[in-house]
């Protein structure tokens, strides 16, 4: 299993991938971290889909995405077994939580 911090992918401004060939991991982990971190408002849309090729063929799973800690989303596909986690997404640009001044 991958323990995946987000911030070591990422540029200076933290708004993308700090080398090219991160981009795809890079979308892959925000796909993931938007979705967990809106869910309670988007919880009719379909989670990521898998974007691992087994065998060279796509993954068709979609990704079973949750919180294991407050800190550390847990993403696993139910296809193919790929699974990880994902920590300091806190205060970028793709996380969807409310901010404290904000929190109803
Ligand atoms: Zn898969």
């Amino acid at each position: 299993m991958r323990n995946v911090n987000i911030q070591h992918w990422l540029n200076e401004t933290k708004s993308g991938p700090a080398v090219p060939d991160l981009r795809l991991k890079v979308e892959k982990i925000t796909e993931i971290i938007i979705y967990a971190t809106s869910l309670s408002e988007t919880q009719t849309d379909e989670p990521p889909t898998c974007r691992r090729r087994p065998k060279r063929k796509p993954c068709k799973g979609n990704l079973i995405i949750n919180f294991e800690y407050p800190d550390q989303i847990h993403w696993i596909c139910p296809a193919c077994q790929d699974e990880g986690f994902v920590t300091g997404w806190e205060g970028l640009i793709w996380d969807m939580t409310d901010e404290p001044d904000n929190f109803q």
